[in-house]
């Protein structure tokens, strides 16, 4: 059994820490709001006191955690875990960053520290499961090693060298963002063509986006927008993509407008809902 580090206790870390536990590891955990370590101590978890703490003694310190600056924080601040890291031992990191928050941080390790990148596609459902599908950026050899750790948390697919995994996960959600704003402009549609509002998700069910409609129904016919994916988050992940085309000289007209609809709905007080419910925000839109 592999000794853990997990850094980053939210709505996707605590599930995921927890089966790594019921799996047999050993497992410190931390997060900075202490209170979010309890139930995992309750099962057995060690708590470290500080982001450096989880590095004594562990195979793998793994970061769940908000933003790229979540990540700068806990692994550059005060107490942080970077210089606490020894070679040999591997970080995973597996926030959604962006490709050049994870190289620029892989740059700044200690020398014979490895990072692999793993961020997730799923939620919280998945998360608990086990069903996560996983980006993993690395080389063949750490692939290898943190396979079997990975594979507790759903399907792993090896996107390539280090970064790679990052990269993929703006892909994703670029599509995700793209799918959601597409149910939020087609109910608005619909509505104002006056179409009966059950039809018209019955219709949405069978079409390209079916997946999200079928996920996100409920919250949408309940009004019902408890966080399983933030907004905040969302809008966050279509910044990392506009950046990252930016960066390359890479026009993406349609990331942009899905970006700004996910801001304005953030900017309405919606930032730490479910990302579903910029549909709210799209379906009340006046020109
Ligand atoms: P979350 O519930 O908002 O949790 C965020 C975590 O980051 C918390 O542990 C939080 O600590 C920590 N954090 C935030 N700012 C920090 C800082 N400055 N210093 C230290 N810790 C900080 O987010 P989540 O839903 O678990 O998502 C985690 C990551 O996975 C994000 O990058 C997200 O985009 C990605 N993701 C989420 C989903 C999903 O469905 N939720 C799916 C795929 C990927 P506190 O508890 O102290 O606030």
């Amino acid at each position: 059994m592999a000794k853990i580090g997990f850094l980053g206790l939210g709505e996707m870390g605590t599930p995921m820490a927890t089966r790594l536990l019921r799996a047999d590891h050993d497992l410190t955990v931390w997060n900075r709001s202490a209170e979010r370590t309890v139930p995992l101590a309750k099962e057995g978890a060690a708590v470290a006191s500080s982001p450096a703490e989880t590095a004594a003694g562990a195979d793998f310190v793994i970061t769940m955690l908000a933003t790229p600056q979540a990540l700068e924080q806990v692994l550059f601040g005060p107490t942080g875990l970077a210089p606490a890291l020894s070679p040999g031992q591997i970080l995973i990191d597996m926030s959604t960053v962006g490709p050049d928050e994870v190289r620029s941080a892989a740059a700044r390790l200690p020398q014979g520290v490895s990072l692999v990148d793993a961020p997730v596609r799923g939620s919280v459902p998945q998360a608990t499961s086990g069903q996560l599908e996983v980006f993993a950026g690395a080389s063949d050899e750490n692939y290898e090693r943190v396979r079997p750790i990975l594979e507790l948390l759903g399907k792993v697919r090896h996107t390539g060298g280090p970064g790679s995994g990052a990269a993929m996960k703006l892909v994703a959600n670029l599509v995700l963002g793209a799918t959601i704003v597409t149910l939020g402009e087609a109910l608005a549609l619909g509505e104002s063509l006056q179409l009966e509002r059950g039809l018209l998700f019955d219709v949405l069910t069978d079409s390209q986006i079916g997946p999200l409609v079928r996920a996100k129904r409920g919250n949408i016919e309940s009004g019902d927008f408890a966080p399983s994916f933030k907004l905040r988050h969302a809008a966050k992940d279509l910044r990392l993509v506009t950046e990252a085309a930016a960066a390359r000289r890479r026009e993406l007209k349609q990331a942009r407008v899905n970006r700004a609809w996910l801001d304005e709905a953030a900017e309405h007080g919606a930032a730490d809902l479910d990302f579903s419910s910029v549909v709210e925000t799209i379906r009340k839109e006046e020109p």
